[in-house]
């Protein structure tokens, strides 16, 4: 039995779709991608475009004033996270937490940018809570 294919419109951001009134003029699909500057126009002159919103405001321009009219205006997807909202993996605590310091037996924290007292290296290290013995993590 044939299945009905579901449209992958998991990278559109926003669509606009434009008629005319003269019904033998095709419809005007824009997409917005995700990326936030990807733009792709079906119909029309097919002009696809990577100048973003800009490039779509144009568009709607273009086509509004040869007749078109915005038929639809939705959004389909939130814009892709910019990549500097990552957390920075550098200051995850990593694997290998000692259970308690071995020089008093008090629990230990992390620090990402230690400061050794005798190398004044900066790094991660495991800190002592009572006697702030340091220890270098090593890979
Ligand atoms: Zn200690």
């Amino acid at each position: 039995m044939p299945t009905t294919p579901t449209p992958d419109d998991a990278h559109v951001q926003h669509q606009w779709i434009l008629t005319h009134p003269d019904t033998d003029r095709d419809d005007v699909h824009i997409e917005l991608w995700t990326d936030d500057y990807t733009v792709r126009v079906t119909g029309g002159d097919g002009e696809d475009s990577e100048e973003g919103r800009p490039a779509v405001e144009a568009l709607l321009t273009k086509y509004q004033s040869a007749g078109y009219r915005v038929a639809h205006d939705y959004p389909v997807n939130d814009p892709a996270p910019e990549p500097e909202n990552t957390p920075e993996p550098e200051l995850a605590e990593p694997d290998g937490r000692p259970d308690a310091c071995p020089e008093c037996g008090s629990p230990v924290e992390y620090e990402p940018t230690y400061t050794h007292p005798d190398t004044w290296g900066e790094g991660p290290a495991w800190l002592c809570t009572g006697c702030r013995w340091g220890r270098w993590i090593t890979a």
